[in-house]
């Protein structure tokens, strides 16, 4: 929120501008503010709603679309729609070739070291450049409501998010013209948006479990004087809410006897049915059986149905919570809080099972597509200095050390050191009279440096 402060030097009083918090997200992105009555409060420019998509349009005649607006060409002009660049954000060929298929747009490979680029008609963009029209579209649309310029803001981003991806989106913010005062992990978001955290006297362990639309990760925090430190972190990066919305038009394909050679030749049908299974899916929030029509199709589902077929989905979710307790080398009773995250968490069979699991009733009551981005919002008035009682510290999230004989990794500054800071260590020539050496610099928590 807006604060007043004093110049010293001319004894002028100024105004500062505003930072947002914004989640930066692979299938919806956001951007939250600290009200006047200090509360936290998503952004909804008028008429546009909350969630922008995180699809970018590319039009023949070079207009740019971001968001509602893109997403309707993901059907008719996938090759120059964008989505789910956050995926390629900060990666190299070499990280992304194996799911080359998922995307439809061009995923450029000159050389599988350095970063990717993506190919829309004959130009090429880097997803740096992408996310930043992402970030545009939010400064533009929080300037637009809150009718004043947006230039500082802290981004969130997952918790297993290297150096590079942490580099590549802040980079992003620059292109769009902001100022990121913070990369914060959105786990951590999501935990101060419930006060989770916010004393500095209390210690605790908490799980946050978070499923998207195409991604799902849980992460083990502990939370110390202030310090939020990630355990563990565990998931899969291609399991979400699409898969939901497949596995019922997958019932739907079968259940009608859809040709499906015929089918996948038929994109404008196969949007459509994603779509109305969508629809059902959330139908289910609050009826049970959904029955509609599409032509001639008959699109009809029960909520019983619906979560024996996503049981196997949301059961491999549950696999990765045990795991990622296991490598935290905590049990359940160790966890003291649970908070969902992702718009997925509000199909009731995930928050059933979650609590099951976790032997808790877990935090939900914060729309959980929101959640973040308020969370990022908190942070970002912490650092304005409008909540001088708390201190929230930066720490590196993976290790760094240095490449040594045999290709060993030598930690030199351990992860969740609060940073910044500094460290050394002497080390010796492998051979007597050498004058060069190559320093490699690693992150990371295996021995070996590949
Ligand atoms: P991300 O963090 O990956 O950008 P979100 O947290 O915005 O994604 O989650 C998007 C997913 O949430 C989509 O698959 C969407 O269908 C799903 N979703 C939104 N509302 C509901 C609902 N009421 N019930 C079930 N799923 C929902
Ligand atoms: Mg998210």
């Amino acid at each position: 929120m807006a604060k007043v402060s004093i110049n010293l030097a001319t004894g002028s009083i100024q105004k500062e501008d505003i930072i947002v918090g914004i989640d930066l997200g692979t299938t919806n992105s956001l951007v939250a503010f600290i009200d006047p009555d200090k509360n936290p409060k998503v952004i909804n420019d008028t008429g546009k709603g909350v969630l922008v998509p995180s699809v970018v349009h590319f039009g023949e005649t070079g207009d740019i679309k971001v968001g509602n607006e893109a997403k309707e060409f993901l059907i008719t002009d996938p090759q120059n729609t964008v989505f789910s660049v956050k995926r390629l954000l900060g990666r190299s060929y070499a990280d992304v070739k194996n799911y080359q298929n998922f995307f439809s747009y061009k995923i450029i490979d000159d050389d599988s070291e350095s970063l990717v680029k993506i190919k829309v008609g004959d130009k090429f963009y880097t997803p740096i450049e992408l996310s930043g029209l992402i970030l545009k579209e939010l400064k533009e649309r929080a300037e637009h409501a809150l009718k004043t310029p947006v230039n500082r803001a802290v981004i969130t981003v997952p918790a297993y998010f290297n150096d590079s991806q942490r580099h590549a989106t802040r980079d992003a913010g620059k292109l769009a013209g902001l100022d990121v005062l913070r990369i914060v992990n959105e786990p951590t978001a999501a935990s101060l948006a419930y006060g989770i955290g916010l004393n500095p006297e209390e210690t605790k362990t908490i799980a946050v479990y978070d499923l998207g639309g195409g991604t799902f990760d849980v992460s083990i925090l502990q939370i110390q004087n202030g310090i939020f430190e990630v355990l563990s972190t565990n998931g899969d990066t291609f399991l979400g809410g699409d898969d939901f919305d497949r596995a019922i038009a997958d019932y739907w394909i079968e259940k009608n006897n859809i040709d499906k050679v015929a089918l996948a030749n038929n994109r404008e049908l196969t949007q459509e049915l994603r779509l109305k299974a969508e629809e059902a899916k959330k139908a289910f929030a609050h009826q049970s059986i959904f029955n509609e029509k599409i032509g001639d199709i008959w699109c009809t589902i029960d909520r019983n149905t619906f979560e024996e077929l996503i049981l196997p989905k949301v059961q491999q979710t549950i696999t990765s919570c045990q795991n990622a307790l296991r490598d935290a080398k905590l049990t359940i009773s160790d966890i003291d809080e649970v908070v969902m995250v992702g718009g997925s968490t509000r199909t009731a069979l995930v928050k059933k099972m979650v609590s099951e699991f976790f032997g808790r009733p877990v935090h939900d009551d914060i729309n959980p597509d929101e959640v973040v981005a308020l969370g990022a919002a908190i942070q970002a008035d912490v650092l304005a200095g409008n909540r001088s009682d708390i201190l929230l510290l930066d720490v590196t999230p993976l290790s760094l050390g240095i490449e040594t004989m045999g290709g060993l990794m030598d930690t030199i500054i351990p992860r969740n050191s609060k940073i910044p800071t500094k460290a050394g260590r002497q080390y010796t020539t492998s051979k007597d009279g050498q004058v060069n050496m190559k320093i490699a610099v690693y992150q990371g928590e295996r021995d070996l440096i590949n």
